[in-house]
């Protein structure tokens, strides 16, 4: 039976997660689930973002959804005292997420939301998959007074590991990968090419594949983003690039991620927005995000990929017909969200 453990958090993380729990009934009949206390709400009980009892809980399940974690009440400048973002931290950490996963798609109904003019990312539907636990990062580090240097190291397994995590989200897409390295001066990224180029000739030489410089690659995706489908990229380049790629929506309140790990331990789905403490028990959180990382679980934890798509498009169809939350200029709330979703299903 598929089992997935949830993380509601703090915030409008609870009031987010109560619908998507809907969805995926709806989507994975007799589904199981099992809800834990994480990140703020852990604190306040035992006072650690993240009990030995929770990770276990996670460690055991399918798919690990999470809504987000975090506000004032847990802030501290003692560095002594415990933070909600460490549960995060120390999950991703226990899980082996090595691969996050962001994916753009500007919904043409909220073109006129990005930065960008409409012509430039009409039809943009692309993925950023991003090494999330090696490079400059995780490598050495040392400082003098006159003096500083952050080593930059990859094995050629982590570089083979997250390049057949991009070959096989492009599978599922529009089959092309663009790589993205300095390869004309790092070393670094002279490993990554080679490793990159041996995995698709050996396993997904039925995928597109193209070399790109990160220079360029910045350039060009805010000058012909829908020429992108699957990118993917070191943890540094990784970072400043998924930040760029998301703005090209510019809605942070839509924005789905994934993080994973070892194809046979879960994965973890969360939106990328925050707990937004400000407007929590307002009732007008905007849940889309969430439900779209819901559809992210459904795709890459569970290989549900008719469920995912049909609630991508149901989205979609919400907000074509009008749908739009207080973060978008409108004046709908979690409940009247939900409802319209849940009307194109
Ligand atoms: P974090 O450090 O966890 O990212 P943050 O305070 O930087 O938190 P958010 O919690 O994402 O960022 O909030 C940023 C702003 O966006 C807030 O004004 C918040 O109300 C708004 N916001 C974030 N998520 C949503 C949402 N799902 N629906 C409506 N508004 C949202
Ligand atoms: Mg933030």
């Amino acid at each position: 039976m598929t089992h997935i453990a949830l993380l509601p958090g703090d915030g409008i993380g609870p009031e987010i997660m109560a619908p998507a729990v809907q969805l995926l009934e709806h989507f994975v009949p007799g589904v199981s689930t099992e809800e834990h206390l994480f990140g703020g709400a852990s604190i306040d009980a035992h006072g650690t973002a993240l009990t030995d009892e929770v990770l276990a809980g996670c460690q055991q399940a399918d798919a690990v959804l999470l809504a987000a974690v975090g506000g004032p009440k847990w802030d501290t400048t003692n560095p002594d005292d415990p933070r909600p973002e460490q549960g995060l931290l120390g999950l991703r950490k226990a899980l082996g997420l090595f691969a996050n996963l962001r994916p753009v798609r500007p919904l043409p109904a909220l073109y006129d939301a990005s930065p960008l003019k409409r012509e430039r990312i009409e039809g943009t539907d692309l993925l950023v998959v991003r090494e999330l636990t090696g490079g400059i990062y995780f490598g050495e580090k040392t400082r003098t007074d006159t003096d500083a240097s952050d080593l930059c190291h990859y094995t050629t397994a982590e570089v083979d590991r997250i390049a057949r995590v991009a070959f096989e989200a492009a599978k599922l897409r529009r089959n092309k990968v663009s790589s993205v390295d300095k390869a004309n001066v790092m070393e670094t990224s002279r490993q990554w090419r080679q490793v990159v180029h041996a995995v698709h000739a050996a396993d997904f030489a039925g995928v597109e594949l193209e070399d790109v410089l990160v220079d360029n690659a910045a350039m060009q995706l805010v000058s012909r983003p829908s020429d992108f489908d699957v990118i993917v990229t070191e943890n540094l380049f990784g970072d400043i690039l998924s930040d760029e790629a998301a703005m090209i929506t510019g809605s942070i309140g839509m924005l789905p991620s994934a993080s994973l790990g070892n194809p046979d331990g879960p994965g973890l789905f969360e939106p990328v927005h925050g707990s937004a403490p400000d407007i929590a028990g307002t009732g007008a959180a905007n849940p889309l995000a969430m439900f779209l990382s819901l559809a992210m679980l459904l795709r890459h934890g569970l290989s549900l990929e008719a469920e995912a798509g049909a609630l991508e498009t149901a989205v979609d169809a919400a907000l074509d017909g009008g749908l739009r939350t207080k973060d978008l200029g409108g004046s709908a709330g979690t409940a009247e969200a939900t409802a319209a979703v849940l009307a194109h299903l």
